[in-house]
C-alpha cells in the first residue's frame, strides 16, 4: 500500500496520472523541470519539487534527482509515465532498492523485453506468434547469415536486439546486399545501443500496426482489453490511433489476446503493459512489448469502460484485480488524435505562446491535455500539446464526433496539426478502414507532389 506518488514526468500524462492518484484518494508529489516551471497541472499536485534545469538529461532523465525527490517528499511510489524513465529497467531497480514502489513491472521483466531477441523468445515459448525468422541472435559466420535469409526468402529486414524508436533497423531486397547491411546495422547497434546484437526476420510488405493491451496483478491474474490500431504513423511516430482495430475476426483476436495474457503469465509480468503485432493478410506477428503505459490508452478505456491508469494504481498497491476476462468487453468505438506543436507540411516543432485555446466537447468528445490559453510552449520537450479522443456507437460516429471536435478546436499563437488531422479524417481509405503502416507517408507525398 502507499498513500503518496511521485509522478516522474511532465505534460499531460503527468495531469492524467494525478487526476488518478486524486481519484484514489492518493496524494501527488509532481517533479518538474526549469522548463516547466509555472505549468498549470503543477498547482493541483499536492506537491512540486523542481529537479533540475529544462534538458530532460538533467532532470526528468536524472533517477538521482528524483530518487531525492521521492526522499525528501515522502512519496511512497513512483509513477514513469511514458517516456523518460519509464522502460528503463534500472530506474525500477533503483526505485525498489530504495524501498519504494515502482508502478510498473519489476527490473526483469523490463530487461528481457528491451532485449527483443530474448523476447521474442519468450513469446515463442508462450504461443504469441511472431514473424518468421531463425530462433536468437544473428551468428557472426557469413555463411550462416546466407543461409538464414535465404531460408526466410526475400526481402528481409536486419534488426538491433536493443533497439528502439524505429532505429537500428535495414531491410534487404536481394542477397548481394545482406552482408554489408548486416554490418552496417551492427555498428550502428553497438554505437547506438551498445549492445551490436542483431536478429533477422522476414520483411512484411504491407503490415497493419495492432496492438493488444493487457492488465496484470501481481496474485497471478491478467486479462486483455481489446485491440488498438495505430497503422497511422510517420517516420515510425503514431499520429491517429482507433479502437478496436476495425476488421479483423473476433475469434483470432480473442486467441491472439490470450496468447498474450499466457505470456505474462510465463515471465510473471505485473502491470500494464502492449503487445504490438504486425498484421498481415489475416495474420499477427508480434515485433514487440511496450512495458509501460502508452499514449494511445484512453482509446482502449473509451470503449471498454475501465480506467487503465486507476487498475495502474491498485495492481500497484498490490490489489488483485476486480476484473476477469468475461467482464470485459468493448463498446463501439474509440479515435485519438495526437495534436502536435509543430508546422502541419513541415513537422517541424513550433514551440511558443499558446494565445488561443478553445477546446471542443460534447457527447463522446475527451480531450487530455495540460495546455491552457497562455501557456509557453516549450521547446525541450515532445511536441504533443493535446490529444484528442472521441467515442461512438460506430466507426462512424465516432469519425463524425473527431470531424466536429477537430473543427472547433481552435489554437492560436503556435501553428498545430490540426489541419492534418481534419484531412485524415475525410481520406476515403482513412474512412474505409484498415489502411496500412504505410498509407499515411503515401499519402503524404502524395499530397506534396499534388502541391
Ligand atoms: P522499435 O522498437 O524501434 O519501434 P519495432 O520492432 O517495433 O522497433 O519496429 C518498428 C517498426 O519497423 C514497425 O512498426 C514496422 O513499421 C517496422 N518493422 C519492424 N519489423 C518489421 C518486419 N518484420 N516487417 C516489416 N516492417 C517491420
Amino acid at each position: 500500500m502507499f498513500e503518496r506518488v511521485l509522478i516522474a514526468n511532465r505534460g499531460e500524462i503527468a495531469l492524467r496520472i494525478q487526476r488518478a492518484c486524486h481519484q484514489l484518494g492518493l496524494k501527488t508529489v509532481m517533479v518538474y523541470s526549469q522548463g516547466d516551471a509555472g505549468a498549470a497541472y503543477l498547482a493541483h499536485a499536492d506537491q512540486a519539487l523542481c529537479i533540475g534545469p529544462a534538458a530532460p538529461g538533467q532532470s526528468y532523465l536524472d533517477r538521482n534527482a528524483i530518487l531525492y525527490a521521492a526522499q525528501a517528499s515522502g512519496a511512497q511510489a513512483v509513477h514513469p509515465g511514458y517516456g523518460f524513465l519509464s522502460e528503463n529497467a534500472a530506474f525500477s531497480q533503483a526505485v525498489s532498492d530504495a524501498g519504494l514502489a515502482f508502478i510498473g513491472p519489476n527490473a526483469a521483466c523490463i530487461r528481457r523485453m528491451g532485449d527483443k531477441v530474448a523476447a521474442k523468445q519468450a513469446m515463442r515459448e508462450a504461443g504469441v506468434p511472431c514473424v518468421p525468422g531463425p530462433q536468437g541472435a544473428l551468428p557472426e559466420d557469413r555463411e550462416l547469415i546466407e543461409g538464414a535469409a535465404a531460408e526466410i526468402g526475400y526481402p528481409v529486414i536486419i534488426k538491433a536486439a536493443g533497439g528502439g524508436g524505429g532505429r537500428g533497423m535495414r531491410v534487404v531486397h536481394s542477397a548481394d546486399e545482406l552482408l554489408q547491411a548486416v554490418s552496417v546495422t551492427r555498428e550502428e547497434a553497438r554505437r547506438a545501443f551498445g549492445n551490436p546484437e542483431l536478429y533477422m526476420e522476414k520483411f512484411l510488405g504491407h503490415p497493419r500496426h495492432v496492438e493488444i493491451q493487457v492488465l496484470c496483478d501481481s496474485h497471478g491474474n491478467g486479462v486483455w482489453l481489446g485491440s488498438r490500431d495505430c497503422s497511422l504513423q510517420r517516420r515510425h511516430q503514431k499520429v491517429l490511433e482507433e479502437a478496436p482495430a476495425p476488421g479483423i475476426d473476433p475469434a483470432a483476436l480473442a486467441k491472439v489476446g490470450q496468447r498474450c495474457v499466457d505470456a505474462c503469465h510465463l515471465i510473471g509480468y505485473q502491470g500494464v503493459g502492449t503487445f504490438e503485432f504486425l498484421y498481415e493478410d489475416g495474420e499477427f506477428y508480434f515485433i514487440e512489448m511496450n512495458t509501460r503505459l502508452q499514449v494511445e490508452h484512453p482509446v482502449t478505456e473509451m470503449t471498454t469502460g475501465i480506467d487503465i491508469v486507476e487498475q495502474q494504481l491498485r495492481v500497484a498497491m498490490g490489489e488483485p484485480l476486480a476484473l476477469r476476462q468475461a467482464d470485459i468487453l468493448t463498446q463501439g468505438h474509440a479515435l485519438e488524435c495526437r495534436i502536435n506543436a509543430e508546422h502541419p507540411a513541415t513537422f517541424i516543432p513550433t514551440p511558443g505562446s499558446v494565445t488561443r485555446w478553445d477546446l471542443p466537447g460534447g457527447l463522446g468528445v475527451r480531450v487530455d491535455t495540460h495546455v491552457v490559453a497562455g501557456y509557453k510552449v516549450p521547446p525541450y520537450y515532445d511536441s504533443m500539446i493535446a490529444k484528442v479522443i472521441t467515442h461512438g456507437a460506430t466507426r462512424e460516429q465516432a469519425m463524425a464526433r473527431m470531424r466536429t471536435a477537430l473543427a472547433q478546436f481552435h489554437v492560436e499563437g503556435v501553428s498545430t496539426n490540426l489541419p492534418l488531422h481534419r484531412q485524415i479524417l475525410q481520406d476515403p481509405a482513412f474512412t474505409a478502414g484498415a489502411v496500412d503502416i504505410h498509407h499515411l507517408e503515401r499519402w503524404l507525398s502524395s499530397r506534396q507532389a499534388g502541391n
